[in-house]
């Protein structure tokens, strides 16, 4: 029962920040349903700005006795009254104020119960981090319900009856099957045509509530466009697209118009944090064109991130990663024996470090990753540490660590194939006299980096 007479808009939290916020976000989507109103509307929204963060300072620092006296809540306080108070009639904005207090008793009570039983904290943690997407959904839903003087075309929804996860090493896992059944069931009650749901939240398979990790509520829009079959998902955020370069490195730096999924997901990953690289994965399978469009800019058209065959250009961006170390491990024990890489990749993983890049040439005679910079001490010294006997017996003869590295990522489709993007790359590079100090392309040759 797909609806692909539907469209998902995800508004990110700088979107939604204050009334004059909410007043822009309405009109971008009122003036997208007169213009398609038989179209289903459905909006993904993330918590207030900022409002995530005083949450989980709130579940990381308060106590049942001094939540009312913390800035976090005074904060929190302080910006919903206001906002209600501008958008709402009056007993419309008393009646969400009188939730907004339960909320906060609930919130009271998880923190006293955290004191007695000392349960499982980062599962309180998760209860309390959710009521941000709650309260900005429910508050735009009132708000759209006013403008369109009416209760029937607009619904709020509650993720938490819908997205089911598992948690996993890897982030919150979707169980698809779940998720479905309970999208039928609470989508198919509903008739309105103006559905505004909480992101970010979700229930594990205990039923209990949890999310999909910071950032996460681009990912809950891409689940929810999967559900529904949506013939687009539509990020509306605070930047005018996906950019070729970082603007405050590269002033002339452009929105890519058109991307293909691994592009986007390339550059994504590289610091262009427009989007989350995981959001892509539910939209693949069906094709659902993402646009990344500006709430504070909407006349531009943003950026199209499809599976369109494109012909243009052979290069998408180029991303930067800065504050990096390079560890290179060397030694001619390391030559045709198998389980060096093994064994270097399971002592930073039992520590915790993610490695950004790796490079061996054929002749086996060195590893080289990349860690970030803050981490690469450590890092050294369980790699040390794993190859003490190695070193020992002269096998590796050198572990070296050096900061201060920066990563350069070229991305493209149409790399893929091409000779001389790489020489172009290069020789470039050359001329500026910078130094390479070591390379990693994929073999899907769409990032050299
Ligand atoms: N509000 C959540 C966060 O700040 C989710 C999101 O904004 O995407 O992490
Ligand atoms: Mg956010």
């Amino acid at each position: 029962m797909k609806d692909r007479n539907c469209k998902i808009f995800k508004f990110g939290g700088s979107s939604l920040a204050d009334t004059q916020c909410f007043v822009r976000v309405s009109k971008i989507i009122l003036d997208n349903y007169y213009k398609e109103p038989n179209l289903r509307h459905v909006i993904v929204v993330s918590a207030l700005g900022g409002f995530t963060d005083l949450l989980i300072d709130i579940a990381e620092k308060c106590n049942a006795n001094n939540l009312y006296d913390s800035k976090e809540y005074k904060a929190i306080n302080h910006r919903l009254t206001a906002l209600v108070e501008d958008l709402l009639e009056d007993s419309v904005a008393r009646e969400f104020l009188e939730l907004f207090s339960n909320d906060i008793n609930s919130i009271v009570k998880l923190l006293n119960d955290d004191l007695i039983i000392n349960n499982d904290d980062t599962d309180i943690e998760k209860v309390i981090a959710g009521f941000g997407e709650l309260w900005s959904a429910k508050i735009l839903s009132l708000y759209i319900a006013k403008l369109l003087d009416s209760d029937d075309e607009v619904e709020f929804i509650d993720s938490r009856s819908i997205i089911y996860v598992q948690s996993s090493d890897l982030g919150a896992i979707v169980d698809w099957k779940k998720s479905n059944e309970c999208y039928k069931k609470v989508v198919t009650k509903s008739q309105a045509n103006i559905l505004i749901i909480t992101g970010f939240i979700a229930s594990n398979e205990r039923e209990q509530p949890t999310n999909l990790g910071r950032n996460g509520s681009d990912y809950s829009a891409a689940i929810f466009a999967s559900l529904f079959g949506a013939q687009a998902l539509v990020i509306w955020t605070d930047v005018d697209g996906v950019m070729s370069a970082d603007p405050n490195k590269v002033p002339d730096a452009q929105v890519v118009s058109n991307l293909s999924y691994n592009e986007a997901m390339e550059l994504a990953y590289f610091g262009a944090k427009v989007i989350h690289p995981k959001t892509l994965n539910p939209l693949m399978e069906q094709k659902i064109p993402v646009f990344i469009r500006n709430t504070f800019n909407p006349e531009f058209v943003g950026s199209k991130i499809s599976a369109e065959k494109l012909i243009n250009s052979n290069i998408k961006g180029i991303t930067v990663i800065d504050s990096i170390a390079l560890i290179n491990l060397e030694g001619t024990g390391m030559i045709g024996v198998p389980g060096t890489a093994d064994k270097l990749f399971v002592a930073l993983k039992d520590e915790n470090i993610s490695v950004t890049l790796i490079s061996q040439a054929s002749s086996e005679h060195s590893i080289c990753i990349a860690v970030d910079e803050h981490v690469s001490d450590i890092a050294k010294n369980v790699i040390e540490n794993a190859f003490e006997a190695e070193l020992n017996a002269g096998l590796i003869s050198k572990i070296e660590a050096t900061k201060g590295q920066s990563i350069i990522a070229v991305v493209g489709d149409e790399m893929t194939g091409q000779s001389g993007v790489a020489g172009q790359f290069f020789g470039t590079l050359g001329q500026a006299k910078i130094n390479v100090r070591a390379i990693a392309q994929g073999s899907s040759e769409r990032n050299i980096s």
